[in-house]
């Protein structure tokens, strides 16, 4: 489902010109018996002038989001990293988590950096927020392309 909408925002990112830049790509390769996958996770990131939409509806001031590997944020916050690294955390969220970010942060997994988000100093929210350890089985990638090879 999630690959579902990220192709979908991305066509739209280029249909109206939203000028998403091409942050970084991670490719993986696994090779099980006579099972070769493959994937691919270019990650996005556009800058926009207003998120009035998303405001209203989430009812808070918000600068920023990711889905997937997608990120969308204010153009006002283009110069503080720290915004960009907390979106990135939320890429690398749902790169362990897939379809199952939502759920996870209602079982309390700290997706925000609480008790500092979202007022609080963003390099604290970004240092508490929950990040997969690197032993974590990664699940989700954008492109997952499965070959048998001939044997
Ligand atoms: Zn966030």
């Amino acid at each position: 489902m999630l690959n579902l909408i990220n192709i979908i925002m991305l066509i739209l990112m280029f249909v109206f010109n939203l000028n998403s830049n091409l942050h970084e790509v991670s490719v993986g390769f696994s090779l099980q018996g006579s099972k070769l996958e493959l994937t691919l996770d270019p990650v996005f990131v556009c800058y926009v002038d207003s998120l009035d939409w998303l405001n209203q509806l989430a009812g808070e001031s918000i600068l920023g989001f990711a889905l997937g590997d997608i990120v969308v944020v204010k153009k006002q916050c283009k110069n503080n990293p720290f915004v960009l690294q907390h979106e990135l955390n939320h890429v690398k969220q749902y790169q362990a988590l897939g379809d199952y970010f939502q759920i996870a942060g209602l079982l309390g997994l700290n997706l925000e950096g609480y008790p500092y988000y979202p007022n609080g100093d963003i390099r604290k929210i970004n240092a508490t927020m929950w990040k997969p350890p690197d032993w974590w089985p990664f699940h989700w990638h954008l492109i997952d392309l499965e070959f048998q090879i001939a044997q």
